[in-house]
């Protein structure tokens, strides 16, 4: 099953799942949720978590409805609602170490931004953190905003090379027909190609906390696709959702159409243009002909400004383009540690930083 030969998971929730139509917040739900993860990580799986609700929290909390709330109300709503969100994961985990990242449009959608928000997941990840995301409602407007968090997941799930993006919702997955109002639906199991008719069942249907409805969930899956990712709608009403899925399986997977691995690929070969060039020695050549990332020692010319996650061409030393890759360090900064042991950086640079100047996940050979 896909969700078990993952390593790194998104699980993204719903604010219907964290509070019911009654505003009456699902804690014991929620801390049943929390056993769940705990027993990803004791899998030793990487674990994001997308959550919604500050909205709905503030609301609850102002005594206010969701409806009718204008967007720079409701920017004052979320930030008063995340940190009521935050608190109850808080309380709720226990002792699963928590952090929260708030990430807007731009975050993901500009190379450079999405690559920091790349290596903050890795770093917390190695530190034994989960983060808790959600769109920076306070500082989004209407015009650079997601709006609904399965897209948002989707994104993160793309940045952080996720295996599988599982969307807890109030419904199984998707059906043949509507299920509220024909006997005959059938849930669908898997998704290979959204064509018309998947585009033509996921009719909206959005309830008072949720954004999203099934359009949403569909434009997510389409980005999954896209990244090399499996994405499965699936019912977060039931106690241990997850446990649920991997015991059960009733839900809907969408498959990717390309590998994680050339989608990364893809990302990476299809920026608009490269803005500089490392020349490098034939030991680092021959250390990257071998897979290996790129290190300072084996760089022997910076040519161009650019900055931290800008595209750079690599060169040998007759001048022969042998990858493209994403640089982890600003070309000042290379000129400095360029040809030097990688535990001298921290002194040449008067900072500690990675020791890779382009990580082999981040490089593509031409
Ligand atoms: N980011 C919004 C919140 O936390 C929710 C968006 C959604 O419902 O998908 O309230």
């Amino acid at each position: 099953m896909y969700l078990k030969e993952s390593k790194t998971v998104v699980i993204k929730i719903g604010s219907s799942l964290l509070i019911n139509d009654n505003k009456i917040i699902r804690e014991k739900w929620l801390s049943e949720f929390a056993k769940d993860v705990r027993d990803l990580l004791r899998l030793k799986k990487n674990v994001i978590i997308v959550s919604s609700g500050a909205i709905a929290l503030g609301c609850k909390k102002l005594k206010l409805s969701k409806k009718n709330l204008k967007l720079d109300k409701s920017q004052a709503v979320a930030s008063i609602g995340q940190i009521e969100l935050m608190n109850l994961f808080k309380k709720t985990f226990k002792k699963i170490n928590l952090s929260q990242i708030l990430l807007t449009l731009e975050d993901t959608e500009q190379r450079r931004r999405a690559i920091n928000a790349k290596r903050t997941f890795e770093n917390l990840f190695n530190l034994g953190f989960v983060p808790v995301v959600n769109e920076n409602d306070s500082i989004a407007t209407s015009e650079i905003k997601y709006g609904d968090n399965d897209r948002l997941a989707s994104r993160v799930a793309q940045i952080s090379s996720a295996d599988c993006l599982i969307l807890l919702s109030d419904v199984n997955g998707l059906y043949s027909k509507n299920p509220k109002i024909d006997n005959s639906a059938e849930l669908i199991h898997e998704i290979k190609n959204i064509d018309d008719n998947i585009k033509k069942i996921a009719t909206r249907s959005v309830g008072e906390h949720g954004t999203g409805g099934m359009k949403t969930k569909i434009d997510a899956a389409k980005i999954c696709q896209l990244s090399g990712c499996y994405m499965a709608i699936a019912n977060g009403l039931v106690n241990r959702p997850i446990q649920n899925i991997i015991n059960n399986n009733y839900c809907t997977w969408f498959l990717p159409k390309i590998s994680k691995l050339d989608a990364r690929k893809k990302w990476i070969i299809s920026s608009i243009s490269p803005k500089g060039q490392l020349i490098i020695d034939d030991g680092a050549l021959s250390a990257l002909k071998s897979g290996k990332s790129l290190l300072a020692a084996g760089i022997k010319e910076v040519k161009g400004q650019f900055n931290k996650g800008d595209h750079v061409r690599i060169l040998d030393k007759n001048m022969i383009e042998f990858a493209r890759g994403l640089s982890s360090f600003t070309s000042d900064e290379i000129s400095k540690i360029k040809g030097q042991h990688s535990n001298k950086i921290g002194n040449l640079l008067g900072y500690i930083s990675k020791s890779e100047v382009i990580h082999k996940d981040d490089m593509v050979k031409v």
